[in-house]
């Protein structure tokens, strides 16, 4: 589902409100911290983390599209996993972190 690709409006389902995505020149999306974005967030098992750190515009390829784009990581209170949430794709990316 790509019917908002070209909008500059960020559904707030999506990345769970944590990004949102800011159109660059070239036609891509950067993901920039939503300002009031939560301060939880659930893993794939609805389970509710805590976040403790969110960096955006980060260069990165992604995981499942494998394509480079500036997107975003956050990381959380007293678990040790990543998400990278892709500008591309659209979709929040677990990683098993450190
Ligand atoms: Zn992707």
């Amino acid at each position: 589902m790509r019917a908002v690709s070209r909008q500059d409006a960020t559904p707030p389902e999506l990345y769970h409100g944590v990004f949102r995505l800011e159109p660059l020149a070239n036609g891509e999306h950067q993901l920039a911290r939503h300002p009031s974005g939560p301060t939880m967030m659930p893993d794939p098992h609805g389970r509710l983390l805590r976040i403790a750190t969110v960096d955006s515009k980060a260069s990165a390829i992604c995981p499942s599209c494998e394509r480079p784009g500036q997107g975003g990581f956050v990381s959380f209170v007293q678990d040790l996993r990543l998400v990278y949430a892709c500008p591309s794709c659209r979709q929040l990316v677990w990683l098993p972190g450190a």
